[in-house]
């Protein structure tokens, strides 16, 4: 049905094995949700300042280990989740986890600041700002301690209780990045209207800038924009230090990518970039 009206598809073997296991990855992310979160982790990638010594701050990523099929890419099952709306409960798993970990760093990085990624069936639900703001109590954490990171893609299709989300967010002084830019739907407009803080440029976008020259001359205007209104840029998947040497000219404020780090579970997390900095 998803194809159009008047079609017709020929159900083959690929789609029937592509159809079993969405159904079996439902039923165990299902199952885990109800079985105290178990099998979902948060995984944690380090995200840069200019001095590149200690990390400024952290993206918190979710993580989901099947039974039958081991890991999992967030690709595959963050949409699933989205569309049972097991996302609630395992979005609010996230917060508590990574926010609890972020009070725990800012023991030792002081100034240390925790990004978690917020989908738009999250936004739409009128009580996810409740749910932001009572983790943040519960870890003790400052305003500044959390960055709320959407895409550019849910902000376009802003529903009432989208709106009223960010409204919130920007009421209650909670920093909001714009997840993904470039990847296809920039739009100007809500860039001024919503002012974020941070406007993350997608990895696609860096790597064409890297492997050619409109498409760098094209990110360079985009910084110069970003920056003249005064957001703050990070630039997403540096993945040698060939690209960053060509990034950073960018002066973009922040950076985060497989060369810098790339996301692990906590223990590693503290051990590589938080203990004896
Ligand atoms: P995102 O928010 O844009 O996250 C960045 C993704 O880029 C992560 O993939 C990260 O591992 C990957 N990445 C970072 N640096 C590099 C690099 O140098 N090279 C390459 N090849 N990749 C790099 P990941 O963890 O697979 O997450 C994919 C997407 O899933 C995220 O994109 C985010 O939209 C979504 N997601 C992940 N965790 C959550 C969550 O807790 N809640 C929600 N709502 N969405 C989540
Ligand atoms: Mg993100
Ligand atoms: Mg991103
Ligand atoms: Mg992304």
């Amino acid at each position: 049905k998803k194809l159009g009206r008047n079609r017709c598809y020929i159900f083959n073997g690929e789609t029937y094995r592509k159809f079993l296991r969405k159904r079996e990855i439902t039923q165990e992310l299902r199952e885990a949700v109800i079985n105290g979160f178990q099998g979902f982790t948060a995984f944690y990638q380090p995200v840069f300042a200019e001095d590149k010594k200690v990390p400024y701050g952290a993206e918190a990523l979710m993580r989901f280990t099947s039974e039958k099929f081991g890991m999992i890419s967030p690709a595959e099952f963050i949409p699933i989740l989205e569309e049972t709306g097991l996302i609630i409960p395992a979005g609010r798993w996230m917060m508590k986890e990574a926010m609890g970990k972020c009070s725990e760093i800012r023991k030792i990085l002081s100034g240390f600041r925790m990004s978690i990624n917020i989908s738009q069936v999250q936004a739409s639900k009128s009580d996810v700002i409740q749910d932001i703001s009572a983790e943040m109590k519960r870890a003790g954490l400052p305003l500044e301690a959390v960055i709320v990171e959407l895409t550019e893609s849910d902000l376009l299709e802003q529903n009432i209780n989208e709106k009223h989300f960010l409204t919130e967010l920007k009421r209650m002084g909670i920093s909001l990045a714009l997840d993904d830019f470039g990847t296809g739907y920039s739009n100007f407009h809500y860039l001024s209207e919503l002012k974020p803080e941070i406007i993350k440029i997608d990895r696609s976008f860096t790597a064409k800038a890297v492997a050619d020259e409109q498409e760098y001359y094209l990110l360079n205007q985009f910084c110069t924009m970003i920056h003249n209104l005064d957001m703050k840029i990070c630039i997403e998947g540096i993945e040698s230090a060939q690209e960053w040497l060509k990034i950073r000219k960018l002066c973009p404020e922040f950076t985060q990518g497989y060369f810098w780090g790339k996301p692990c579970g906590y223990e590693e997390f503290v051990r590589k970039f938080v203990q004896e900095k």
